[in-house]
This record gives structure tokens, sequence and C-alpha cells, in this order.
């Protein structure tokens, strides 16, 4: 067994039985994903809709492919054919395109709202109010081909524990918020996206169901070109 089939069975084994493991495999190779898969992993994570164009025809067509990095509007149309999850659901122009691709395959996407919750001026994110705004519109009734299934955030890059729990708590009281107002007859709406190597053990405490893991899998990443 490889060490990242090693990996791959050790989250198996160890996570509860509500979260599921989205192995994030962004700048890395074909082999890595197929040792992943052979381990039986099936949900893969990717943040470049480049790579996600290159990655799913090479690959097993059992795999579900969620985006889970920021997607531009213009790109949407390259992955909607098949891709399972959108987890970086930050505005109402970037779900109604969404909609209206899937809408051509006459398909759904799974979608989750993603939440600013980090310190961190940089991550995207919307706020329960821009949230409400979206859910409340007139148009988002309209919208057949996207399924809420939930909500994903990022804490903030620290070693303060105390301050990563806290955030993803606003992620989970958020989630509970527009459960409770908008989606209480909805089970498929109980998604909560959060969690990555080097906090997924806290987000698990503070009630995440997937958890999106990279580098623990697969080793570090090396950007330089
Ligand atoms: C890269 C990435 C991850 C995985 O990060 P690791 O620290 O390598 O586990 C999770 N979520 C998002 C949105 C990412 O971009």
């Amino acid at each position: 067994m490889t060490a990242i089939q090693d990996k791959i069975q050790m989250f198996h084994k160890s996570l509860p039985e509500q979260v599921s493991l989205v192995a994030v495999s962004k700048t890395k190779p074909l082999e890595d994903l197929q040792e992943a898969y052979d381990a039986g992993q099936r949900i893969f994570g990717e943040n470049k809709v480049q790579e996600l164009q290159f990655k799913y025809p090479a690959m097993p067509k059992d795999i579900k492919w969620h985006m889970i990095g920021h997607l531009q509007t213009n790109k949407v149309k390259y992955i909607a054919e098949w891709i399972d999850f959108i987890h970086s659901v930050d505005r109402m122009k970037l779900l109604r395109t969404i909609n209206l691709e899937a809408e051509k395959y006459n398909r759904n996407i799974n979608c989750l709202l993603q939440f600013h919750i980090a310190e961190e001026e940089t991550k995207f994110g919307l706020d329960l109010n821009e949230a409400r705004q979206i859910l409340d519109s007139d148009e988002f009734k309209t919208f057949n081909n996207v399924n809420i299934r939930g909500v994903m955030g990022m804490a903030t890059f620290t070693d303060d524990e105390t301050q990563i729990r806290r955030e993803f708590k606003s992620l989970k009281k958020n989630f509970d918020t527009l459960k409770a107002d908008y989606f209480k007859d909805t089970p498929e709406f109980k998604e909560i996206s959060m969690g990555m190597s080097g906090d997924y053990q806290i987000a698990i405490e503070e009630g995440s169901t997937m958890v999106r893991i990279g580098s623990t899998i697969f080793g570090e990443r090396n950007y330089k070109k």
C-alpha cells in the first residue's frame, strides 16, 4: 500500500459516519488521484476549472468532482455537465449562472453557500445578510437546477485553536439559522463543509459534515513551476 492509500484508509476508518471526505487533489498528478481512487476514494476536490477539465476525462466516471475554489461565472460552462458539488457559491450572479448552465444539461448541481468566517480579508464568502438577500429574492425561487445543500467556510490560517473553533462555531450557527428560516422542510440542506488538514479535528467537533483534506493525504503542494 502506498502512503496516499494509507492515508485514505486512515480517514475512511476514523471519520465519523456523518462526515464525508473530500480528497483535495489540486496540483497533484493523475497517478496520485488514481492511487486514492484505488483505495476507495470517490470524492475529489479541485480549485481550478482548468485542472478539473483536464482531470475529469482522464479519471474513472464514478468519481464525484467537487469545485472548492473561487469560481468565475464565465467558467461555469466548462464544468456544468458533470460537476457534482460547488462549495464556493458566494454571490447571486454565480448562482444564477450555475442554474442556467445546469439547465442546459437538464441536471441539478449541488451548491454550498460559502461564508466569510475568517479574519483574513482575502477569503471569499457571504455574510448572513447577503445569504438572506439571495434566499429571499423572487429570482432564487425560479432556480430549478441548483440544490442548496448547505454551507462552506474556511477558518483563519492560524495556530490559535480558540479562534479557529470560534470561526467554525459561527459557520455552524449560520447553518442553523438558514436551516430554521429557509430549509426546515428540505432534508438535503444538511452539509457543513469545514475543516482542512490543519483543523479538521476541530471542525468535526464543531459539526462538520464534509472535510476537505489535501496535504495530509497527498503531501505538501509545490506551486513552483
Ligand atoms: C487547498 C484547499 C483545501 C485543502 O487544504 P490542505 O491544508 O492541503 O488540506 C481545502 N479547502 C480549500 C478551499 C482549499 O483550497
